[in-house]
């Protein structure tokens, strides 16, 4: 086992990733900004190490400085958490060249995956589903796209191979609208990706956003943790999480679960990763996958007891899954709130001094934050300060446990969106479960205040 990790991040998951080395007994070097010397984990840190000025372009997406950071502390491994560069293929093969080991899959997965057009490809070879659309890359000649788009079928979404973060993406109603929106996204993409490739994929009209969490190790084994419903979204962001996903049976969450353990050993993945899928009519369409722990992995803890972070940790170590597939239960029901620093009507950054922070407890409540009374919220980053995470026998019991739980909750000095998550606790069609990607947004749009 490792003797001392670099966590290359910040805010929340940089705490959850110093609390798995502290139970492993291994020593976190922890990396900070200018604008985050406050933050818990580096009051609790053995060792810190600040990497630069406020913006993440000169901190915590330097490569040579964390990398050098991890030199001079003597650490062995770099976890990189989620955002910043832990989907950086260039970043993983720098840190495997300067010697160290990075805690996650291997540079060609991440490049694999990151390409949503490769990754579409290695999925289609591997038997997990799809949605519908062009075969690879979509050529220049108008004809041919309006051939393609005729045999997908309108509504269709023109996708940016290299996108990310809900960017990139286009919905065409009309063969009129198509070859003009086509070439605008190819020129959107080309500059913000630096990769003008697009792809084509028919628009579902009222899916659910379920994704599988799996686990792999450096032997080929590999296992699913059951899914998680994201579908709360506003423009494309994961609000609230649950896991398991109301409604769906678990016959055909077991089915797609296989299918994504057996793509993980086809392609030699290993470490945590994420399969997301549109789920509709009962069917499953993979659209991505995430090569890092996710923001909502606290929910598949809950329900099925294993510690994703500690298990990243140990099979990037090379040790094998500590248990198999048949071992893995899922139990109960569990619910994540994301809490953001912003107005809970119009969304705007509410960075601040936070004057008191009071976080709920008590039977299957969780809070992961590093934030405290007195903490300064920087403007310089994502607007999450932590998350609430219950658990219950039922998602009945889920859902009164966060209420309880919100209604416990104070923050002063900044603005959250505790409120809103209030609301949204005692909503009919939210707790009758199985709301689709849309609801959040419609649900806002009628919102009285
Ligand atoms: P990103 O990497 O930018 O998050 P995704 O491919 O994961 O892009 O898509 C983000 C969101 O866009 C999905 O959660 C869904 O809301 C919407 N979306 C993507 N593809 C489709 C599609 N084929 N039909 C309908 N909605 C889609």
């Amino acid at each position: 086992m490792f003797k001392k990790i670099l966590v290359a991040n910040r805010g929340e998951i940089a705490l959850r990733i110093q609390r798995a080395c502290h139970e492993l007994g291994i020593k976190a070097v922890m990396v900070y900004s200018e604008a985050d010397r406050d933050a818990k984990y580096i009051k609790l840190a053995e060792e810190a190490v600040c990497i630069g000025p406020a913006p993440s372009p000169l901190s915590y997406l330097n490569m040579p400085a964390i990398i050098s950071a991890a030199e001079v502390t003597d650490a062995e491994a770099i976890h990189p958490g989620y955002g910043f560069l832990s989907e950086n293929a260039d970043f993983a093969e720098r840190v495997e060249k300067s010697g160290f080991q990075f805690i996650g899959p291997t540079p060609e997965n991440i490049r694999m995956m990151g390409d949503k057009v490769s990754a579409k490809q290695a999925m289609i070879r591997a038997g997990v589903p799809c949605v519908p659309g062009s075969d690879g890359e979509l050529p220049d000649d108008p004809v041919q796209i309006r051939r393609i788009a005729k045999a997908v079928g309108y509504p269709v979404i023109i996708k940016a191979a290299g996108g990310g973060g809900g960017r990139g993406m286009r919905v065409v109603h009309t063969e009129a609208a198509l070859v003009n929106a086509v070439q605008m996204t190819k020129a959107e993409a080309g500059a913000a990706f630096g990769n003008p490739a697009v792809y084509m994929e028919k628009f579902l009209q009222n899916p659910r956003h379920i994704e599988i969490q799996i686990l792999a190790d450096k032997h080929r084994n590999a296992v699913y943790l059951g899914e998680r419903d994201c579908s709360m979204q506003r423009r494309h962001q994961k609000v609230i999480e649950e896991a398991p996903a109301p409604g769906i049976p678990r016959k055909l969450i077991e089915r797609i679960g296989e299918r994504c353990v057996t793509a993980c050993k086809k392609i030699g993945y290993r470490g945590a990763g994420t399969f997301e899928f549109l789920y509709e009519n009962g069917e499953f369409y993979f659209i991505e996958m995430n090569t890092r722990v996710q923001v909502e992995h606290p929910v598949t803890e809950w329900i099925t007891g294993v510690d994703v972070v500690r298990t990243q940790i140990m099979v990037a170590a090379g040790e094998k899954l500590p248990f198999t597939q048949r071992q893995i239960e899922v139990r109960g029901h569990a619910i994540e709130c994301r809490i953001n620093a912003e107005d809970p009507y119009k969304f705007i950054p509410s960075p601040g001094r936070i004057t008191a922070w009071h976080a709920p407890g008590g039977p299957g409540v969780r809070v992961d934050s590093h934030v405290y009374t007195n903490y300064y919220v920087p403007p310089n980053y994502d607007s999450m300060i932590g998350k609430l995470i219950v658990h219950g026998d039922t998602r009945e019991q889920a859902l009164a446990r966060m209420r309880t739980a919100l209604s416990e909750t104070v923050i002063e000095g900044i603005n959250t969106n505790v409120p809103l998550h209030r609301e949204l606790m005692v909503d009919a069609k939210f707790m009758a479960g199985g709301t689709n990607i849309h609801y959040l947004e419609e649900w806002l749009s009628q919102r009285q205040r």
